[in-house]
């Protein structure tokens, strides 16, 4: 695979990094490129104890973009779960209401455990995602061991470790965290939010139905404003979105954050000349000011007459 792929690319070097760290399966999970695509990678994770995924082994696929690790890879489930849609691509989204939401120290690992802790979590409209009654969820989750990936051949209760508490709780707990930080959304959802929030700004009718809206309508049924709620941790960034000018700005440009840091530094940078300038001025101004009225009060002619 080496040969294949310039090695100079950072994307490369990273998956190629990644995937040799990854190379032994966990408890949790594993995931590793497919033999002849760097940039597609299948993984398999597994159901929390304690929720209605308990038991239950799951496998997709992640695929990377050529900027990777600037920007998110998308993930699809390919294992019946409850919780996401199957073959649906499930972005780790940084959308303009979102900047915090990927950054490129994170990794698949990062991906992975989020996408853990996910599960569990209550289904927003703006997630494009299944919200099962429990117990369909705990009958999908146990089938799931019998499930076989057709493309990479993969039986679900081989993959991965046999479970301990001790290292699933470990995991789970930062699943849980990780969670809370990033968000998924599917990209149909992604394009809707956007055409909403740019119908909101521009104020004008409506032309036609935006790109993807009768995915969106199928796929995703409940209102944005249902998502907020549900996904207390972005709430409020949920509920100012929409009043964000920026939003018509097209989707995937997740990464503006980078370029505002570099902004942000350089102004610093300026500030850090331009405040000693000025105290410099005004010193020197002061001192002779002061010089200039020592010289005068010295001075006999305009000093108090000598008599
Ligand atoms: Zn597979």
């Amino acid at each position: 695979m080496t040969q294949q792929y310039n090695t100079k690319s950072a994307g490369v070097r990273r998956l190629m990094q990644e995937a040799k760290e990854l190379r032994q399966p966990t408890e949790m999970y594993f995931a590793q490129p497919m033999e002849d695509n760097l940039f597609e990678w299948h993984f398999t994770i597994r159901g929390t104890i304690g929720t209605d995924f308990e038991g239950g082994i799951y496998h997709g696929r992640i695929m990377f973009p050529a900027e990777y690790p600037m920007k998110p890879p998308n993930l699809i489930l390919l294992t019946p779960n409850g919780r996401f849609e199957l073959n649906k691509k499930i972005c780790l989204s940084i959308s303009g209401y979102h900047p915090e939401t990927w950054l490129p120290s994170w990794s698949i690992r990062t991906a992975l455990l989020a996408l853990i802790g996910f599960l569990p979590s209550t289904p927003g409209g703006a997630l494009g995602s299944l919200d099962y009654p429990p117990k369909e969820r705990n009958r999908l989750a146990k089938l799931s061991g019998d499930w076989k990936c057709k493309e990479c051949g993969c039986l679900m209760k081989d993959v991965l470790l046999p479970i301990t508490e001790d290292g699933q709780s470990k995991e789970s707990e930062e699943a849980k965290q990780l969670a809370a930080k990033l968000k998924f959304q599917d990209e149909s959802a992604v394009k809707k939010e956007v055409a909403e929030a740019a119908k909101a700004s521009s104020n004008t009718e409506e032309t036609g139905p935006p790109t993807g809206s009768s995915d969106s309508e199928r796929e995703t049924p409940s209102e944005p404003s249902q998502s907020a709620q549900n996904l207390t941790e972005n709430s409020a960034s949920e509920a100012e979105a929409p009043v964000e000018p920026q939003a018509p700005a097209p989707m995937p440009e997740h990464f503006h954050q980078p370029a505002r840091r570099i902004e942000s530094s350089t102004f610093d940078y300026y500030l850090l000349i331009k405040i000693p300038l000025a105290l410099l001025c005004i010193v020197i101004f002061l001192t002779l000011g002061a010089r200039r009225l020592l010289v005068e009060n010295g001075n006999p002619r305009n000093g108090e007459p000598e008599l």
